[in-house]
């Protein structure tokens, strides 16, 4: 096999700093904020406009400028360094091979969107960052793991919002050849897979990324010989129309098989992330039926293979389609599993009062050895959601166990801190974060030193919202108000909180506007003001999502707010980084107990901000009442509207008694000392236990290594 880089990829680049190419073609430099700074420091300006892309500016950059750092001592120590590691990284024995050298064939892991790097924007939100992470740790820890996706050829829309406060989506065209993207090929042709449908067949090629070591593979069926309907299948994430919704998922689950086969893998273990992937467990069955086994049969040997993790309670982010959609798409597939309509759809069925559907996570159940939710508080929810399938069992020994979230180190810690960790807790800190024991280390740690780093990753934060608002007037058709709205009051000395997720309903954005008098008083105390930064999408056939935008920024954009309250457009990767590293504060306020894990409230703790949030996910597991704060109690509420009055008079009561005089209150130095003892418990308790360090070994202790075994 290999892979055709496209023309743009072949740089031009001076011998001395040559290898530059390779690193912008493998995504390992995106966790290593050193290997971003080659590229930013040969244009900064370029660097930022280009959006962060290496590809492009190695391509449009002046070359006069590539001759003067490839004669500059500075950039050459830096460029030195940057290889050196990148080097030993690839060549390093990892976890993997001294505790579990028996895995070696890989686990293929499986996931609707990979959230990388904001260049490559096939992700939506927390699923997709999630993917991306895994991907990074399975490096990380020398994990042989392959992933699959898609490459949407729009990736996911960009977001404005307008002067009052509504939701407008703007395609997304992405230029391949501009993306860390190769084309893999056979003898000069793209290797390609192929799917029957009752009366048609498509077809989809394969990219390769490489992120570190491990490789992704993304479908795509803009190819020739398919219609103009099949060539757009992969041009979007989560299409709402159910056919394409429907022929997404075969090609993902069943298509992915194949890719995989193509490309000469036999995996040890396959994990579906979330249900959009559950056919695999079908096309495993028809190989082996296809070599003479009993669909029965078949089961049996591929089920203890399977993994499948659920990530949501909430009904739309569980697939369910109708029986005659399926039909309509798989006719032709169960006679190939050896049994009938009635026993296909017998296995994912789920039974309403309505009627009858056909479940993706059902099917994933019934066909894995292993299932598991993604924090305690939803494992317990998963078990009672699903228990029907196990009706003669209690429901605590219901087969699906959980494994908290957790967010990759490198790739979330702000440069700063990162320096000052290696500082305090040695060069090799990061080789050993998911000891809780290097963590006590923290208390060593200077005060005046943390509150710097604090400091300074809040000013760069207040920094780069007024770039993207110069850059946004310049261009005209910015009203005024949208420029207030947009953070260009935002004061780097005063607390500060964010907000920032998918707008879905059950996540209440608006449960600090329950009392909007009450919060003007809040945030604008003589000499202890409060800003509060929203951000987030809602998704485009979201109605609900986008009203909850509109309110949320009708009352951001209030002359009364003074500029302290703020939405962000066009929540990303990037804007993610900015703001889970420059914040004091990371509030989440869902409806319990809807809020599966929620990740981004570990990536603001590994930086120092404190979580100020309901005991929901992942913060039910963290909070020890000195590592942040708590929103509301926990438990069940008899409606939703006695449960959001009383989470909100617990959020304006902890702000206004706790979280503002303690953040105010200030020593001869200007230094709040129990805010930064808070910190440092944060990062504590958060650093080793919500990584993706502990989760994959974690995945790899309960299902990985097992699997394999069998
Ligand atoms: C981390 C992240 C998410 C997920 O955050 P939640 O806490 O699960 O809501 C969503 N979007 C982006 C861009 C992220 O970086």
């Amino acid at each position: 096999m290999e892979f055709i880089t496209s023309p743009s990829q072949k740089f031009d680049l001076p011998k001395r700093i040559a290898r530059l190419g390779e690193l912008a073609t493998n995504l390992w430099w995106t966790w290593n904020p050193e290997a971003a700074r080659l590229f930013g420091r040969l244009d900064y300006d370029l660097w930022e406009r280009l959006g962060h892309n290496p590809i492009r500016l190695l391509n449009e950059i002046e070359h006069a400028r590539l001759k003067q750092s490839a004669k500059d001592a500075d950039y050459l120590a830096l460029y030195d360094a940057v290889f050196e590691r990148f080097d030993a990284y690839f060549k390093k024995q990892a976890w993997t091979q001294k505790a579990h050298p028996e895995l070696k064939n890989p686990v293929a892991y499986f996931s609707m969107e990979y959230g990388l790097h904001e260049t490559l924007p096939i992700y939506s939100g927390g699923l997709g960052v999630l993917s991306g992470d895994h991907l990074k740790e399975a490096s990380d820890l020398g994990l042989p793991l392959v992933g699959v996706g898609f490459m949407y050829a729009q990736g996911y829309f960009s977001q404005r919002i307008s002067e009052d406060g509504w939701q407008e989506a703007l395609n997304n065209f992405l230029t391949f050849d501009d993306l860390p993207v190769a084309l893999v090929t056979k003898d000069g042709e793209p290797v390609a897979i192929e799917i029957n449908f009752p009366d048609r067949a498509i077809r989809a090629q394969i990219w390769e990324v490489r992120v570190g070591r491990v490789p992704l593979y993304l479908l795509d069926s803009n190819v020739e010989g398919n219609d103009e309907y099949d060539r757009l299948l992969t041009a979007r994430l989560y299409w709402s129309d159910l056919d394409r919704r429907i022929m997404q998922e075969i090609l993902l689950g069943i298509g992915g098989v194949r890719a995989l086969r193509a490309l000469g893998y036999d995996p040890a273990v396959w994990h579906m992330n979330e249900g959009h992937a559950s056919f695999l467990t079908l096309e495993r069955i028809r190989e082996l039926v296809a070599g003479g086994n009993t669909f029965a049969d078949a089961a049996r040997q591929t089920l203890s293979q399977n993994v499948f993790t659920t990530h949501t309670p909430v009904p739309a982010g569980n697939d369910e389609f109708p029986l005659w959609l399926v039909e309509k798409y798989l006719a032709n597939y169960w006679g190939e599993l050896g049994i009938t309509r009635e026993e296909f759809m017998e296995v994912a069925k789920h039974s309403h009062p309505h009627g009858e559907t056909y479940s993706m996570p059902i099917l994933a159940l019934k066909l894995s050895g292993g299932s598991n939710a993604v924090s305690e508080l939803h494992g317990e929810v998963s078990r009672e959601m699903w228990k029907s399938l196990w009706s003669d069992r209690p429901v605590k020994d219901v087969p699906i166990d959980h494994i908290t979230n957790g967010v990759h180190t490198a790739n979330w810690l702000a440069r700063r801190m990162n320096i000052l960790l290696e500082k305090y807790l040695g060069a090799d800190w990061y080789d050993n974060l998911d000891d809780p024991k290097l963590m006590q280390k923290l208390d060593t740690i200077p005060d005046e030193e943390l509150w710097k780093v604090r400091l300074h990753l809040k000013r760069k934060l207040a920094f780069y919202l007024r770039e993207r608002v110069r850059d946004r007037w310049t261009h005209g058709g910015f009203h005024p108000v949208q420029v207030v709205s947009s953070g260009v009051l935002i004061n780097p000395y005063a607390l500060t909180i964010g907000f920032a997720r998918r707008f879905a309903t059950y996540k209440r954005a608006s449960l600090v506007f329950s009392d909007v008098e009450r919060l003007l008083e809040i945030i604008n105390r003589p000499n202890m003001p409060v800003q509060i930064i929203f951000a987030g999408k809602a998704h485009p056939a979201d109605e609900p999502g986008k009203q909850l935008i509109q309110k949320v920024y009708r009352t951001v954009k209030k002359a009364e707010t003074g500029g302290r309250l703020v939405f962000l457009e066009d929540y990303d990767m990037n804007l993610a980084r900015y703001l889970v590293q420059g914040v004091d504060v990371w509030m989440n306020t869902p409806r319990r107990p809807y809020e599966a894990s929620g990740t981004s409230g570990m990536k603001a703790a590994i930086n120092g901000a404190l979580n100020f949030s309901i005991l929901d996910g992942w913060w039910r597991e963290a909070y020890n009442e000195r590592n942040g704060w708590a929103i509301g109690e926990e438990k069940p509420y008899e409606s939703a509207e006695t449960q959001d009055a009383a989470d909100a008079e617990s959020l304006y009561r902890a702000l206004e008694h706790e979280i503002i005089p303690l953040y105010y209150d200030r020593n001869s130095k200007e230094m709040p000392l129990d805010w930064i003892a808070r910190a440092k418990d944060a990062m504590k308790t958060v650093i080793p236990q919500f990584s993706t360090r502990r989760m994959v070994k974690e995945y790899v202790e309960k299902f990985y290594a097992p699997a394999a075994k069998k």
